[in-house]
């Protein structure tokens, strides 16, 4: 388990409550799936050899705009990769469904996989219910590539993606005499960045749809260890250091970082997810004392330091003891 700096409480005195100080989260930025699959990549990149990644690599342009000078150039399909004249495409962290490895198959081309094994685990796990005889809900995006991967491992007719009650086919517990109710057997497992109060609660109304008349219902948490852990560190900072702000760093299409900005506005802390440090607007900062930091797992440490670069230009102290250590041996259960 990555192991932060221990950060002393602060004692409130005069002097020290009228400091303007930047804190961050125990645990932020690059999660160990997003680290591994851009090891993967950076062994392979190759300006002479270009490998497609099929979608973003990383939701975070800085990052993909650094990979593009290396020859990593996204494509949004095996088609167009080698339409483009490149031979090898890889699977993104996200993962993607088995139709990719065919289609790469088919064309000839190489394929790198970099699907986060927190992400196959999901993967695996949905075909295994569907063996059981579950119908499949998965908690999340519909339109997002993980969540699209699932669904495409699992094959079958029988599943959705929701993120709230109206998006199921099903309107009605199971007995009604009005309506669609859902069959007996429903199981449920998660985007691996999604929000455990959100997913708690889903779950909730969803498992009272499903367990009247001898239904039976299934919860699988598959949120990932990092995803939880950065939500659980920004709550401990929240309590820990009376933060006035909250700035949850990542790209506009991470998934997690949006969920972190939503973990500090639903406890009160006026929270912003940025992508860049020119978006913190002086207003923000005016009536500010402690800023807290975050960052989604796609983040990379450069940007993160970019934005602590900005604030201690604005008067804040920088966070004690950096932004935070890696533990290159760190492995999340799974
Ligand atoms: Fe893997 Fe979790 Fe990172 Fe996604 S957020 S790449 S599942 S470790």
């Amino acid at each position: 388990m990555v192991s932060a700096p221990v950060r002393e409480t602060t004692n409130t005195t005069t002097e020290q409550t009228a400091e303007r100080r930047i804190v961050v989260a125990e645990e932020l930025g690059y999660c160990w799936g997003v680290r591994r699959a851009l090891d993967i990549i950076e062994e392979s990149a190759d300006p002479a050899s270009r490998v497609a990644p099929i979608g973003d690599i990383i939701h975070n342009p800085q990052v993909v705009e650094r990979l593009r000078t290396r020859g990593v150039e996204g494509a949004q399909s095996v088609v167009e990769a080698e339409g483009r004249g490149i031979r090898r495409v890889a699977i993104t962290a996200h993962g993607m469904g088995p139709q990719l490895a065919q289609d790469a198959a088919a064309h000839g081309l190489e394929l790198i996989d970099t699907t986060c094994p927190l992400v196959t685990k999901v993967q695996r796990l949905a075909q295994k219910l569907v063996r059981q005889g579950y119908y499949i809900v998965v908690y999340g995006d519909a339109w997002h590539p993980e969540v699209r991967g699932v669904l495409a491992w699992a094959a079958t007719s029988k599943s959705v993606a929701a993120k709230k009650i109206v998006d199921l086919p099903w309107n009605a517990p199971r007995g009604s005499k009005e309506g669609a109710s859902p069959p007996r057997k429903v199981a449920l497992v998660s985007q691996t960045t999604k929000n455990i109060d959100e997913l708690m609660a889903f779950a909730a109304e969803l498992q009272a749809m499903v367990v009247p008349e001898g239904g039976e219902f299934r919860l699988c948490n598959t949120i990932c260890e990092p995803t939880s852990e950065r939500q659980s560190a920004l709550k401990r900072l929240i309590e820990r250091d009376k933060v006035d702000l909250i700035l949850a760093i990542g790209g506009k299409k991470s998934s997690n970082t949006a969920r972190l900005a939503e973990v500090g506005n639903k406890r009160g802390v006026t929270s912003y997810h940025i992508e860049r440090p020119d978006e913190i607007a002086d207003a923000w900062l005016a009536d500010v004392r402690t800023v807290g930091l975050t960052a989604g797992a796609s983040t990379p440490d450069d940007v993160i330091e970019e934005v602590v670069d900005h604030l201690t230009a604005r008067g804040f102290s920088p966070p004690d003891g950096g932004i935070r250590p890696v533990d290159p041996d760190y492995v999340p259960a799974y």
